[in-house]
């Protein structure tokens, strides 16, 4: 299904740049929503999707579409196209979401971050072009499949998602969204981080409210003070990895918003499920979910954690190669 609408008629062609090798831009004129990629120095155009859409999924604020790619550019030949819903109020800041999103997400580059291939940020509909992840998005996987899927599938999420985080922080970005719905999954069976609308190019940010904010993932102190730094980052993590050991069930399920937080306040934090390796409880339980930032572990020890658990798991199970099958229903 098309949900994607003809574009209006552009006044001349807008380049947008993106990554080095790519500018996106609406093309204006195809009787389909079209992309169309310019090389650097250059003007020629290149169609890089054509009348081939099709419906990936819907999100908050976004509705993505598969596109097709032509163009030796890259190495892939489809990609992913998400595009700004419309009639959504503007008050929500959609767009200026969007714009972070774009901004933060086009220099990154990590096997564990899902890669932004470009944008068009000055004509509407505002659009990102992004790597495809067929497997979808990892809370659909888990709210589907997770029951069969080993432990060692399961905290191979985890990794793969605590190096997201890791390489995020090491080039000064804070998530700030951190959840298995904002993970998805590749054609190998990777979890990748994605979902950069709340994200910020800092090391420390602090707001004036919590609006907006997914308020159940996070720590006491952006709760209180509404600050955040890696250490948000590694408790909303925490609750990734809740969610993956138990079929995405979100935090503090059953209770509403002002509940939740009181739990949180009140120092009172989710357990792991029972099925999770029980080192793995622990450290979520009592070092991840610390109240005092402080005592949380940084994402590298995450990493390091994980790869632990996770060889552990290799050694007690050796016929486990954490295989899964990606189906398009993922
Ligand atoms: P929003 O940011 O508006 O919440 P999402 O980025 O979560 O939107 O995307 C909504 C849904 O679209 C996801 O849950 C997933 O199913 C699908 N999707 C998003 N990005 C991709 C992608 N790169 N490849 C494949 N599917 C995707």
């Amino acid at each position: 299904t098309c949900l994607l609408e003809e574009p209006e008629a552009s006044a001349g062609i807008q380049t947008h740049v993106g990554r080095p090798d790519s500018r996106l831009a609406w093309n204006g004129k195809g009787a389909w929503p079209v992309c169309a990629l310019h090389e650097p120095g250059t003007t020629s155009r290149i169609i890089v999707s054509g009348p081939f859409f099709r419906w990936l999924g819907n999100g908050a604020f976004g509705e993505v579409s598969l596109a097709e790619i032509n163009h030796p550019a890259f190495t892939q030949n489809k990609a992913a196209v998400k595009t700004v819903k419309k009639g959504v109020p503007e008050h929500l800041g959609l767009e200026e979401k969007f714009l972070v999103e774009g901004t933060i997400s086009i220099p990154l580059d990590h096997p564990n971050v899902v890669r932004t291939l470009g944008w068009c940020y000055d004509s509407k509909p505002l659009q990102l072009l992004m790597e495809l992840c067929p497997g979808g998005a990892l809370s659909t996987f888990l709210m589907a499949k997770s029951e069969k899927a080993s432990n060692l599938t399961l905290t191979r999420f985890c990794l793969d998602a605590a190096r997201g985080l890791e390489y995020l922080h090491d080039v000064g970005v804070l998530h700030r969204d951190v959840a298995a719905r904002n993970c998805l999954i590749d054609e190998h069976g990777t979890a990748k981080v994605a979902d950069f609308g709340l994200s910020v190019k800092a090391y420390y940010y602090e707001m004036t409210t919590a609006e907006n904010l997914p308020t159940r993932y996070l720590p006491p102190e952006s709760l209180t003070s509404y600050s955040f730094k890696a250490e948000s980052d590694v408790y909303a993590y925490g609750h990734l990895v809740c969610e993956v050991f138990n079929k995405c069930q979100m935090p503090y399920a059953g209770m509403s918003g002002p509940e939740a937080r009181k739990q949180i306040l009140a120092g009172k934090v989710v357990n792991v499920h029972e099925r999770a390796p029980e080192a793995l409880r622990f450290f979520v339980e009592n070092r991840i979910f610390a109240y005092h930032a402080i005592y949380r572990p940084t994402m590298p020890q995450i990493v390091e954690f994980m790869t632990e658990v996770i060889s552990i798991l290799k050694e007690a199970n050796p016929g486990d190669n954490a295989a899964f099958e990606i189906g398009a229903e993922n």
